[in-house]
């Protein structure tokens, strides 16, 4: 097994079960939806890179419409469709499996696209570009991304993310991308910092479970140690950077 396919299988067995894939919450998930401010509700919201589908299902209580959860990760998507099975929505909420690269389906047939913490994956301002052409005239995307929230940040979390996230940019920067990339921004929001700790106080309680099921696996070990210094870093510098919760409509 390559060292690749080994993070991948970690990472699904850290996240499979935990409550969401990244930060954010029900609520920065309802305020960025009613930010769109339909004149008629949409009739389909494809979420992409919605892991275990968490906000998707969200998107599904505040909507009539069809709402598709689209994720790289099959693990993801088998217990997003369990979960929507569970609470019997497989009339209108779906879970595929593919690469936000090529999205399955038609131009101009998405009323909203929604991304939270994903876009970065295939980078962002090649996410809004990729996506846009699927968008209805009219349609809206809804994404959030990690940010510099203040300039000149302090050495040791510039040079933590110059190795993790070396194309992290200001608002400004994104804002400007997202304007260049056929929109019109509506609003911009920083997720509250509660939304971080809903994400990492569950990853943090389970890496000791994690540590115990992996022991004596050092490749395993050190991708552990990696979570608990980038957790401690949000501990230290959190005025530092945050996620930017972008609403726009297309042009
Ligand atoms: N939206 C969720 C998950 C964010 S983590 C939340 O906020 O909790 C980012 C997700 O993007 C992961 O589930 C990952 O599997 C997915 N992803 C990464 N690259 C992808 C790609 N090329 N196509 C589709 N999904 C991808």
């Amino acid at each position: 097994m390559d060292d690749q396919q080994k993070i991948m299988d970690i990472m699904v067995d850290i996240y499979h079960d935990l409550p969401r894939q990244g930060p954010g919450s029900p609520d920065t998930t309802r305020k960025a939806f009613d930010l769109c401010g339909f004149d008629d509700a949409p009739q389909t919201i494809l979420d992409i890179g919605c892991g275990t589908g968490t906000q998707t299902l969200t998107l599904a209580e505040l909507t009539t419409g069809h709402v598709v959860g689209f994720d790289l990760l099959p693990d993801f998507i088998n217990k997003f469709s369990s979960r929507i099975n569970a609470q019997g929505l497989g009339n209108r909420v779906h879970a595929y499996v593919g690469d936000m690269n090529h999205l399955p389906v038609r131009q101009q047939s998405i009323d909203l696209v929604w991304a939270e913490g994903s876009a970065y994956s295939i980078g962002f301002e090649n996410a809004l570009k990729t996506w846009h052409p699927f968008l209805k005239q009219d349609g809206y995307i809804a994404v959030s991304e990690m940010v510099w929230t203040q300039a000149n940040p302090p050495d040791e979390v510039t040079a933590f993310f110059a190795e993790e996230y070396p194309t992290m940019a200001s608002v400004e920067t994104r804002l400007q991308q997202v304007e260049e990339s056929g929109y019109r921004i509506i609003e911009n929001f920083i997720i509250p910092n509660s939304d971080w700790q809903a994400y990492y106080d569950p990853l943090e309680a389970k890496l000791p479970q994690m540590r115990d099921s992996y022991q004596g696996d050092d490749f395993a070990s050190s991708l552990f140690d990696a979570f608990d210094v980038e957790i401690d870093m949000r501990r230290r510098f959190h005025a530092w950077y945050g996620y930017v919760f972008v609403v726009a409509q297309i042009v």
